[in-house]
């Protein structure tokens, strides 16, 4: 099987829209409840979340994908995954997707459904404008990202419960 490999630039720009999802979240937390100790703790929980989010997925799921332990991960989470857990059993990687993705599913809902409440007391055009950003990077540009570059090539895709639901 002949498997594309991305170089250390195309991993960067690969791992830019989840980065931009936490940051814009980050933003979106800190305007709509301010910078007191309990928002900055807030959206500081959220960032570690996220850091967390894609330690999670490295020991969880890509152990049993094709890309493990290769450069053709575009995001670089094979070759890091590689480093810190042994090779699973590829015939399982559907099973464990469904159950480890919803793990970090909350990442895209917490910004919204937070700055929705505030939204809702008190309505302000500029976090209409954040709550829009964050939306359009997690939720059109990032999974386009995935399903455009990584996943087209995948040699898994056939099985995988991302690519089956579109
Ligand atoms: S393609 Fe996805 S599941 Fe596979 S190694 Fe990369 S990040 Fe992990």
């Amino acid at each position: 099987m002949s498997m594309r490999e991305y170089s250390k630039g195309e991993t960067l720009v690969a791992n830019l829209p989840y980065a931009g999802m936490l940051v814009i979240g980050v933003a979106v937390l800190l305007y709509a409840y301010g910078f007191s100790a309990a928002s900055l703790a807030g959206a500081a929980a959220y960032l570690v979340y996220g850091i967390v989010g894609t330690l999670w997925i490295m020991v969880f799921v890509c152990p049993y994908c094709a890309y493990y332990a290769t450069r053709s991960c575009p995001c670089g989470y094979g070759m890091i995954a590689s480093r810190i857990v042994r090779r699973g059993d590829g015939n399982r990687f559907a099973q464990k997707f469904r159950r480890h993705i919803p793990v970090i599913v909350p990442l895209w809902l917490i910004p919204v459904a937070c700055g929705a409440i505030v939204l809702w007391r008190s309505f302000s055009w500029s976090l209409v404008g954040l709550i829009g950003t964050f939306v359009i990077v997690s939720y059109v540009i990032l999974p386009l990202a995935s399903r455009r570059h990584a996943c087209a090539e995948c040699p898994q895709k056939v099985e995988c419960p991302w690519m089956g639901e579109g």
